[in-house]
């Protein structure tokens, strides 16, 4: 048996030096187990659910962070966690939107407008068109770099995003066309004038909206302003076979070649329920009345205005590997059973609980916006779940990968995580005064020529 031997010896040589040590060894005891003692515990509680939560386990670690008055959150060092601070979710939980599926589906034609900053080997890219397409088209037409800032250009590709036909409208009676033909492109013009027609289109529901408005002429852009004008109030997935729509659109015509396409107006009738978006002079939709379409959002999903305890971070650097450790999220300082609301209209896409967000909730708002609210002691709506603005949905807590009461709340847009505490966020505003005035009497015009 080892006998305590040395510390005499070295007692005898210099006292400081054990005393030291013990207090280096104690430092070191405490510095572990402080490091180690969330990390170990989040192990053993952790039960992966799915493969990709067994890689997140392996492949990332969790560091506690103070977040002030004695309280240590544990941050998810995984910052390819898309939805969630949690990444325990597959991502394809969330429903494909609308326009995802306009823009994969096949013989897709776009319509796009230039804005500030845009170059057309960018803007294809974006939209997923072949690379040998846009590298031959780009570097055979030069002048192709020379589109300015409002310019209309459309295009269509095939089944696997080839390209087929690019439109430049470069004037109302100039407009360039890039057709494929073999391996090349080849440029001709179209110098007759625009004419704008007014066309009024009539359909019904018999498989889906996108399939069935495609059917009656509708372009994937027509679509695409339709879709998104509606976002707020009609679920274009949940449609009824026989629920009817009406669209009237001034196209730009030149010649053969569509240039241009406004939606002036738009009916479905779900049901026994009518929907309208109908186009004011400030190039907004509204519904017959004249309300906004969109929605707004509460900046907070709380009652009232609480501590921040951990700002948004999308550079947040992990003290120990230096690499960049996200914080998607803003954190409250709330106690635990706080209310927690939704900040907008939207739809329960997840509720459930996982090891590292807790008990939490994604609602999906429209097309563009998604928000989660985790570590809830309890939730209060179920998946699928239809909500509105300031609804209840949960009570806040500490559930998860959590060590003080908080709520972490996250705002995306497009499917990115953004700082819900500075974005922009949409205002709704109705029209009033004049402009609603010329609105109704534009209504009263249009309305019987929405007519099934
Ligand atoms: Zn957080």
């Amino acid at each position: 048996m080892a006998r305590k031997i040395k510390f005499p010896d070295i007692e005898i040589n210099n006292f400081k030096i054990p005393y030291l040590s013990i207090s280096g060894v104690l430092f070191f005891v405490i510095l572990f187990s402080v490091l180690w003692r969330p990390l170990n515990l989040e192990r053993t509680v952790y039960v992966p659910l799915n493969p990709q939560a067994e890689t997140t386990v392996s492949n990332g670690s969790s560091l506690p962070v103070d977040i002030g008055e004695g309280q240590i959150e544990i941050v998810d060092d995984n910052s390819n966690s898309k939805i969630t601070e949690s990444s325990d979710e597959p991502e394809d939980i969330v429903a494909k939107d609308d326009l995802d599926a306009i823009l994969d589906d096949k013989d897709n034609t776009v319509q796009y407008t230039i804005v500030r900053g845009d170059t057309l080997h960018d803007i294809l890219l974006r939209y997923n068109v072949n690379r040998n397409d846009i590298y031959q088209l780009t570097t055979k037409y030069k002048q192709l770099a020379n589109l300015r800032i409002g310019q209309q250009i459309s295009w269509t590709t095939d089944d696997d995003h080839n390209l087929k036909s690019f439109n430049w409208t470069i004037s109302s009676n100039n407009i360039r066309i890039y057709e494929k033909s073999g391996d090349n492109f080849v440029e001709s013009s179209e110098t007759e004038e625009a004419v704008s027609q007014e066309v009024i289109l009539k359909g019904e529901i018999k498989t889906n909206f996108i399939a069935d408005a495609r059917k009656i002429g509708l372009t994937s852009s027509e679509i695409g302003t339709i879709t998104r004008a509606l976002q707020w109030r009609l679920d274009f997935k949940r449609l009824r076979v026989g629920d009817k729509f009406s669209v009237i659109l001034s196209r730009q015509m030149h010649g053969k070649h569509l240039s241009n396409s406004q939606l002036l107006a738009f009916r479905f009738k779900n049901g026994s329920k009518d929907f309208y978006a109908i186009l004011a002079d400030d190039g907004k939709y509204y519904d017959i009345n004249g309300s906004s379409l969109s929605q707004s959002f509460f900046r907070y999903p709380l009652a009232k205005k609480a501590r921040v305890s951990s700002g948004f971070n999308p550079r947040r650097l992990h003290p120990v590997t230096g690499r960049i450790a996200p914080h998607n999220g803003v954190d409250f300082a709330v106690s635990r059973g706080t209310p927690v609301l939704s900040v907008g209209n939207g739809e329960v896409v997840i509720a459930k609980y996982s090891g590292s967000a807790g008990n939490y909730i994604a609602i999906r708002h429209g097309r563009q916006y998604m928000t989660t609210y985790m570590h809830l002691d309890k939730i209060l709506v179920k998946q699928g779940q239809q909500v509105k603005q300031g609804d209840q949905i949960g009570l806040s807590g500490n559930t998860g990968r959590s060590t003080g009461p908080h709520l972490h709340f996250e705002l995306h847009i497009n499917n990115k995580p953004v700082n819900p505490l500075t974005a922009s966020l949409p205002i709704n505003e109705g029209l009033t005064g004049k402009s609603k005035n010329a609105f109704i009497a534009k209504v009263k015009n249009i309305k019987p020529q929405l007519e099934f």
